[in-house]
């Protein structure tokens, strides 16, 4: 079976959508999302592009802030700053990655925890590390929300994460750990790789390598999510960490690319931001 991505994010979306009404009629006004777009990469254009129309469809104000991949870092840093202090901003989100003159870890330490819609301030890290309340990251809070819509019972389950990155590997496996999965993380070094993925209860790969995942390494009915967004080499076309066409004949579930956890992503970016702009609000009272 295929876990729709599309089809999930559109109804997190009509919540977000119906949340944003009523707190126009409690507070006054729409969450305001700020987006920080530096240079020109084409694929960080459009990432913020979607970002921008999402926040528009569910009711936020949105800003989407330009600037050239010659911005300094202290200028930078200190736009950061003033949109901390603006009482008016609720969610701000600066699009990776960023020149190499700039220090990435630096940018997200300014951001405001409580305007940090992406969930990768260290204190939300922390947070999520030592099981207290957090703004989860967007992917892996994504990536549980669509096993939990195909009915995939984590508890108990013996899950494989490929990949360990800060934004997706590491959160998703501790966020699976969290529900009792038991969890192994694989990566470049995991020299066993068929063997422990082919283990996996639940299989979640993100590696950013095309089709590396095939059927050889996916146990019958396993619940397989495929982070990777990748360009075909021969066509061109989007795809997956997975072969999809050989993997959905064994998978019990699987989710597509695209189509599977890029708009869950976008989708809980919204929620995220809701959730700021609520606790920010409900704090002023
Ligand atoms: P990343 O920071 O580049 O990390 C890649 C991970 O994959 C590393 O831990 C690396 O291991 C591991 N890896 C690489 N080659 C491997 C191999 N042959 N066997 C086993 N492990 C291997 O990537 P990321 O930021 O997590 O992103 C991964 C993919 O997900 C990319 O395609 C990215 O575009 C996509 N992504 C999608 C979304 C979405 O919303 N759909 C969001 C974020 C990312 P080492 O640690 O040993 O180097």
């Amino acid at each position: 079976m295929q876990i729709s991505g599309t089809d999930l994010a559109k109804e997190i979306k009509a919540e977000v959508k119906q949340g944003v009404k009523d707190a126009v009629d409690r507070y006054g006004r729409p969450p305001h999302l700020v987006v920080i777009l530096v240079g020109e990469d084409p694929a960080s254009q459009s990432y913020v592009k979607g970002k921008g129309k999402d926040a528009e469809e569910v009711g936020f104000k949105s800003t989407t802030l330009r600037y050239p991949a010659t911005i300094s870092e202290e200028e930078l840093l200190h736009i950061i700053r003033d949109l901390n202090k603006d009482d008016e901003v609720d969610g701000i989100l600066v699009q990776l990655p960023l020149p190499s003159h700039i220090d990435e870890d630096k940018v997200i330490e300014t951001i405001d925890q409580s305007k940090d819609v992406d969930g990768f301030h260290p204190a939300n890290v922390a947070a999520l590390w030592q099981k207290r309340p957090c703004t989860y990251p967007c992917t892996p809070k994504g990536i549980i929300k669509l096993l939990d819509k195909a009915g995939v019972d984590i508890n108990g389950k013996r899950a494989v994460v490929i990949g360990r990155s800060n934004i997706v590997g590491l959160p998703v496996a501790k966020m699976l750990l969290d529900r009792n999965a038991t969890v192994t993380i694989a990566h470049s070094k995991t020299t066993d790789l068929k063997k422990v993925a082919s283990e996996a209860d639940i299989l979640v790969v993100a590696i950013g390598r095309p089709r590396f995942v095939t059927a050889d390494m996916v146990k019958e009915g396993a619940a397989v999510i495929d982070v990777g967004v990748n360009r075909d080499p021969a066509t061109g076309k989007l795809c997956g960490d997975v072969d999809f066409n050989e993997v959905a004949q064994i998978a019990g579930v699987i989710t597509p690319v695209p189509g599977g956890v890029g708009p869950m992503t976008r989708a809980c970016l919204m929620e995220n931001t809701l959730e700021c702009y609520l606790k920010n609000q409900e704090s002023k009272i």
